[in-house]
């Protein structure tokens, strides 16, 4: 993890962090019952509106109910007669052909001039098909195996009495910090233990760990960690958790070798004989659950989606995901096994809703190559490109442009460092040793022939970028005639940094490349068509949302609901929220700890919330010590006090303020009982009291307040 120090994500707001009160999220579902507040969304009428496709998933149900219209082969002739009536009327020729919605379906052909309700007017239509019962037979079994098509998941045996649960740590109602379990009544699964940004309240605090009270509490049963993908927010906690609890770690080889990394860090070396390494397309038995690992695409490579067997039915996680079919090392996702699992049925789907409020697809990574290489062929001096240090993808792609251009590599910054040397030696980047050079090397070489990869794109202080162009790095100085492609687009919560990057950039007379080419960054997570097209892949009988807050949450289980899933098989969580899943109903059934600990990336160790929240009463409403000598014989004050603020009031009246700090002090002392002054703690918890009331009052400010008394 690069350092983000400035990192001012402030989407990460869950557990336990102090001033919880200004942010209360108001969004908490404690039922089962689908969201009131989502019924009369925009998205949702629009949808409906728009494209027609809502509509019949309601009352009724598209897929019980299957319109009658797809079949209609002689649109032709209902459409001469919309001419000649009205709206209503036009439908008529249509319930011609609707099946008895209380006629089961069989194989027994039914009387159309009964169960068609046709005949009516029918008399005066010339040259129309006659419906006989044949085509009606025909009708019905295609309506069958479309109804059958469109439920997969009535498949599923609904008598069986097996059930799981599952938990989200982390992840809902924020962006990142991804933790979640999976458990049976015997055995648990832990899926993925990611971490998340403080936000700008929390002072010195560099990254957010989830709690692991609920994983002490249930560790007996715990079989082991399964983890999606390599990235921070999925296995950036794993270290903190290893040095708690230990489990087998599944995962596949990139992810592992991340995890790996962050293990010698954290002299957890040992730790690497939890490995496991997967295959995809195979399925792993571990405790109560048959485990699959199917290839997604994303902005990492080596990331999967989980297909998991349980004993209450198949649940399909698609962890995060976009559907790439143009991906740069050519593996696609693997829509076959998730078509294969859709036509099995699946109880349940969990999808990443990070951009589900972004319509059509997400760019294909390829996209960006072309951006590269107009921005190369610009490029007269150096280039210095900045992305995630784990988008391989990205990474190679500049990579690439640079051996084509016969430029040399300089990759400088910590996590890029590491991430390039773990991918080149797993294989996944396949750029030879000489095109790459030290960054003592650069000024060997002509500016043209010079390409610097680098950290810092979300303008972390820390970060190689940031320091080039503070003028603070010790080999790069930044020259008018570089080029710099920010190839990222700004985290929420990250603008103000990158902006002030930007700032520095322009005003060093660098050309800057970033948001004014639209194909400099793509996505790594799924915008709705692709949402679409795994809910209609799966089409399963529950849906849970995940990864993403309330609203990117909300907005997904609408598009769900527009892609057939019943409004009323959906669940909005939270962290903390335990939904029991069972072929007959998923519901919530109760409420377990969750929460966020400190972590300062300094040393790798916990901050305490005390700590963080005196760190924020400083920043906030500043300090006052008070020193003072009392004397118990006549209950005054010895001398004169020392009475000091910082950040509270201007230095100009420091004096003034400690005369009625003085003031206040002394009338409490006379009307102290003489016993209570014999009690120190009793004397200072007074003073205390007495000056925050004075500050609450003329300055409305809650300073910390420290006397130090001595009582003569
Ligand atoms: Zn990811």
């Amino acid at each position: 993890m690069e350092n983000n120090n400035q990192n001012n994500e402030n989407s990460q707001n869950q557990g336990q962090k102090p001033q919880r009160d200004r942010r209360p999220n108001p969004h908490r579902q404690n039922s089962n019952t689908p969201n009131p507040n989502r019924r009369p969304q925009e998205g949702d009428t629009q949808g409906r509106n728009a494209q027609g496709e809502n509509r019949p998933n309601r009352k009724p149900h598209p897929n019980r109910k299957p319109n009658p219209n797809r079949n209609q082969n002689d649109g032709q002739a209902s459409e001469e007669q919309s001419s000649n009536q009205n709206r209503n009327a036009n439908r008529n020729p249509n319930q011609n052909r609707r099946p008895n919605p209380n006629q089961k379906p069989g194989n027994k052909p039914s009387n159309p001039s009964r169960s068609g309700g046709g005949g009516k007017g029918r008399g005066k239509r010339k040259n129309v098909t006659t419906v006989n019962a044949e085509m009606r037979a025909s009708i019905d079994e295609n309506n069958r195996v479309q109804e059958a098509r469109m439920n997969p998941w009535k498949q599923i045996d609904i008598a069986s009495k097996g059930k799981v649960r599952f938990t989200p740590l982390g992840g809902l109602g924020e962006i990142g910090g991804n933790m979640a379990v999976l458990e049976t009544e015997n055995s648990a699964i832990i899926i993925d233990v990611g971490m998340s940004f403080p936000d700008e309240t929390m002072h010195g605090v560099d990254i957010l760990v989830p709690d692991f009270s609920y994983l002490h509490a249930i560790k007996n049963k715990i079989k082991a960690v399964v983890i999606t993908h390599g990235h921070e927010d999925h296995i950036g906690a794993m270290p903190y958790l290893f040095k708690e609890l230990k489990f087998p770690i599944y995962a596949t080889p990139l992810a592992l070798a991340m995890i790996e990394n962050k293990f010698n860090e954290h002299g957890l070396k040992n730790d690497t004989k939890f490995f496991n390494f997967v295959t995809k397309r195979k399925q792993y038995d571990i405790g109560d659950f048959k485990i699959e690992w199917l290839h997604m695409t994303h902005s990492i490579i080596d990331a999967c989606s989980l297909a998991i067997e349980t004993p209450a039915g198949t649940l399909v996680h698609t962890a995060d995901f976009k559907i790439d079919h143009t991906p740069i090392d050519g593996y696609t996702t693997d829509l076959q096994r998730y078509a294969y699992y859709g036509a099995k049925g699946v109880l349940c789907l969990f999808s990443d809703s990070t951009n589900s409020h972004n319509p059509g697809f997400t760019k294909s990574e390829a996209v960006v190559g072309k951006t590269f290489d107009t921005l190369f062929d610009l490029a007269k001096g150096r280039v210095i490109m900045s992305t995630f240090s784990s988008n391989v993808h990205r990474i190679y792609q500049a990579m690439d442009r640079a051996v084509k251009a016969g430029r040399k590599i300089c990759v400088i910054g910590r996590s890029m460092e590491r991430n390039v040397e773990t991918t080149r030696a797993l294989g996944y980047v396949d750029i030879d040793d000489k095109h790459f050079i030290e960054v003592h090397e650069v000024p060997k070489y002509s500016e043209n022939e010079i390409l610097i990869v680098t950290t810092g794109s979300q303008g972390e202080t820390m970060a190689a970028l940031n320091r080039m162009a503070n003028d603070e790095h010790r080999h790069i100085k930044l020259k008018p005639s570089d080029t710099v492609i920010i190839s990222a687009s700004a985290i929420p919560g990250n603008e103000a940094s990158v902006s002030g990057l930007l700032n520095k950039l322009v005003k060093v007379g660098v050309t800057v490349r970033y948001r004014e080419f639209g194909d400099i960054h793509v996505s790594g997570h799924a915008a709705q068509e692709e949402q679409k097209l795994i809910l209609r892949l799966i089409q399963p009988k529950f849906f849970l949302p995940v990864h993403g807050e309330y609203n990117h949450i909300a907005k997904h289980a609408q598009t769900a609901v527009a892609c057939g899933v019943d409004e009323r098989n959906i669940l909005l969580m939270s962290d903390g929220d335990q939904v029991e899943i069972t072929p007959k109903y998923l519901k919530k059934v109760k409420t377990v700890k969750t929460g966020k600990t400190y972590i300062d990336n300094q040393n790798n160790l916990t901050i305490e919330n005390d700590v963080v929240l005196d760190r924020q009463k400083l920043a906030e409403d500043g300090i006052i010590n008070v020193v003072a000598q009392i004397a118990q014989s006549n209950q005054k004050v010895v001398g004169k006090p020392v009475i000091s603020t910082h950040g509270l009031v201007a230095d100009k009246d420091d004096k003034k303020f400690a005369k009625e700090i003085e003031v206040l002090l002394e009338t409490m002392l006379l009307h102290m009982k003489p016993e209570a002054l014999k009690d120190h703690k009793n004397v200072e918890n007074e003073i205390r009291g007495t000056i925050r009331k004075h500050v609450v009052r003329t300055k409305k400010r809650y300073p910390l307040i420290i006397p130090t008394i001595f009582i003569i």
